[in-house]
């Protein structure tokens, strides 16, 4: 269980406060509005109220314990970067921003921070690729166009052995398991016989799994 501290509770803040939460971590959200605090503090571990742009402020919540500070602060870009500085002063190790624009990208990647997150850019490219491969429910790239994509099982495929499926498929795609509702098979074996609605979870080139993808809906 990790301890997290997230800085702005605006509509990425919390969002990103309340899963954190779900996936069993403790979380410590900081806002100057009251009323967003208010909202959150019986979701969230620790609700403060404090203004991070004060350097004392900052510096009692003892930040220091944390294994990952999320500054979510999003149109105040003045506030969310001298936060940073601030959190930089005090020896936050692991810091990681919501960022709004390329200038404050490149301030932010000057002074060291971790992580810079562009949700808008992040979830269009996201959006977009599910338009382009409905086939696809979820998919995390590992760079250099290796790709874990989610693919679930068409009709069509019931009750027919994974290795018949796998003909048909270059062996540079690596099955790497099978999810049936809650039960997951890793590394499954040829003699897998598939049915509707079970999900692959299929690593490799991302060229490769869209022209295998067809044959698996
Ligand atoms: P979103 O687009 O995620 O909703 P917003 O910019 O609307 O992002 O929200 C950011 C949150 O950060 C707001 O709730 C705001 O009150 C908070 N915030 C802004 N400045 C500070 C500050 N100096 N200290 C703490 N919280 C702040």
């Amino acid at each position: 269980m990790g301890q997290f501290a997230v800085i702005g509770l605006g509509r990425f803040g919390s969002a990103a406060s309340l899963e954190l939460m779900k996936m069993g971590h403790s979380v410590l959200g900081v806002d100057t509005n009251g009323k967003v605090v208010d909202k959150l503090a019986d979701q969230i571990t620790h609700a403060v109220i404090a203004d991070v742009t004060d350097r004392e402020a900052l510096e009692e919540l003892g930040l220091d314990n944390y294994d990952v500070v999320l500054v979510a602060i999003g149109e105040d870009v003045q506030a969310s970067l001298l936060c940073v500085v601030h959190l930089k002063s005090l020896a936050i190790s692991t810091i990681w921003v919501k960022a709004t624009s390329h200038a404050q990208h490149l301030i932010l990647s000057k002074l060291g921070v971790a992580r810079i997150i562009h949700p808008e850019e992040e979830m269009g490219i996201r959006v977009a690729q599910a338009l382009s491969y409905p086939m696809v429910n979820d998919y995390i790239s590992l760079g250099n166009g290796e790709f874990v994509v989610e693919i679930g099982v068409s009709e069509r495929l019931e009750g027919i052995l994974l290795s018949e499926v796998l003909q048909d498929i270059p062996d540079t795609i690596h099955v790497l398991l099978i999810k049936r509702r809650s039960d997951i098979t890793v590394h499954p074996p040829g003699e897998f016989i598939l049915q509707a609605k079970d999900v692959l979870v299929l690593l490799g080139q991302l060229t490769t799994l869209k022209a295998i993808a067809p044959k698996l809906v």
